[in-house]
């Protein structure tokens, strides 16, 4: 492992929020086709996917994530699309697992691809920590979500072989959206309840423009916890940090925690320290913003003090704080989509 250069001052943005978490997407393509993220009348036959030229390479990738370090980035995500997808990974993970300041990489991921062989390789690679989206605990409800007839079982094989391959964390995610899911918070609060695997509630969010978003589809986080509390009781809990997005909230008969993730009805932008690399090497500095800057041909050069540079100027310009104002926004602009970006 090489030293972080310590001559570079961390990056700070227009509200003194530091840069702390890089989340890279390293694919648009997905094998599900989640309603509220790649629905099929959007991502069809006629989808034209990135061809493999115009993704980054694991090197250009190697290159963003040495630059964001040297900013002050110690967290990495891997997301997608569907990171499982793409080929090599492990190969993608020592390199980022090799960055010197980099202390925590993760991945987002269906699981559907989670064999208990890639489980293990993924593990050994140096991934630390795994976050699976299970939206549903039963087939029906999960296929008209997913929409490709991936069963419940599969992924819940995929988070037995991440528990197996002795993850330092294995969450799992649910994004509910009231007609759709809302009627398994139960159902996945009392399956994932004792097992130390942390559920995650996700209000339904306004990614993107494909998803037909109302927040008339949302259940806020006060719902989710009042319907679990009136079952299983729980309690607020402190926060493991400053700046994480979930509340948690603890199970008082000792089963453990959840956590709810409310970016619609209690929004967090003040704590962002998040950015976000596209599969073609635009930089998002919100999740819900219009436009990435390109960094692919400074990331293309070989150049890294260039790349960090050309980060660190963008960050420090960063005003960005829409879940804060998404209800006083009256102009409706595009949006990027959130398998381009990952979540
Ligand atoms: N394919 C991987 C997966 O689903 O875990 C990684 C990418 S996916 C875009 C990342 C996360 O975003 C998932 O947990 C997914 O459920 C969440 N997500 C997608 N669309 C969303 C939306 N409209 N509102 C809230 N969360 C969303
Ligand atoms: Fe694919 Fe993840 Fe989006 Fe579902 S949420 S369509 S699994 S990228
Ligand atoms: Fe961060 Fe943008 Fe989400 Fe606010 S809306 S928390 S600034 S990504």
């Amino acid at each position: 492992m090489t030293d972080v250069k310590t001559a570079v001052a961390p990056a700070s943005d227009r509200f003194d929020r530091p840069l702390k978490d890089l989340r890279v997407s390293v694919t648009d393509r997905c094998n599900f086709r989640c309603v509220y993220c790649m629905p099929k009348t959007v991502f069809n036959k006629d989808y034209k996917f990135l061809p493999k030229s115009e993704l980054l390479t694991f090197e250009e990738i190697e290159r963003m994530v040495q630059a964001s370090a040297e900013l002050g980035v110690t967290k990495i995500r891997l997301t997608g699309g569907e990171p499982l997808v793409r080929r090599d990974l492990e190969q993608l993970i020592s390199k980022i697992r090799n960055v010197a300041g980099i202390t925590d990489v993760s991945m987002t991921t269906n699981a559907s691809l989670l064999t208990r062989d890639r489980a293990r390789s993924l593990r050994d690679a140096g991934l630390q920590r795994l976050n699976v989206s299970l939206d549903a605990m039963d087939d029906e409800t999960f296929m008209r979500v997913n929409d490709v007839d991936v069963t419940v079982q599969t992924v819940l094989d995929g988070i037995q072989h991440a528990a197996d391959a002795k993850f330092d964390s294995v969450k799992v995610n649910m994004v509910v959206k009231k007609g759709l899911n809302d009627h398994s918070i139960l159902p996945m609060a009392r399956f994932f309840h004792g097992t130390g695997q942390i559920l995650r509630f996700i209000e339904f969010m306004d990614v993107g423009n494909s998803n037909a978003w109302d927040l008339s589809h949302v259940t806020t986080s006060q719902e989710i916890a009042d319907l679990i509390n009136a079952e299983m009781p729980i309690a607020p809990a402190k926060a493991n940090y400053r700046g994480e997005v979930a509340k948690r909230w603890e199970y008082l008969d000792g089963g453990g925690e959840i956590g709810i993730i409310s970016s619609v009805s209690d929004p967090f932008c003040g704590d962002c320290s998040r950015a976000r690399l596209s599969a073609t090497g635009s930089i998002y500095t919100c999740l819900f913003a219009s436009s990435g800057h390109d960094m692919r041909s400074v990331l293309r050069s070989g150049d890294v003090d260039a790349v960090r540079d050309a980060l660190s100027k963008l960050w420090s310009v960063r005003g960005d704080r829409y879940s804060e104002t998404r209800t006083q926004v009256s102009v409706i602009r595009p949006k990027v989509e959130m398998s381009f970006i990952g979540g």
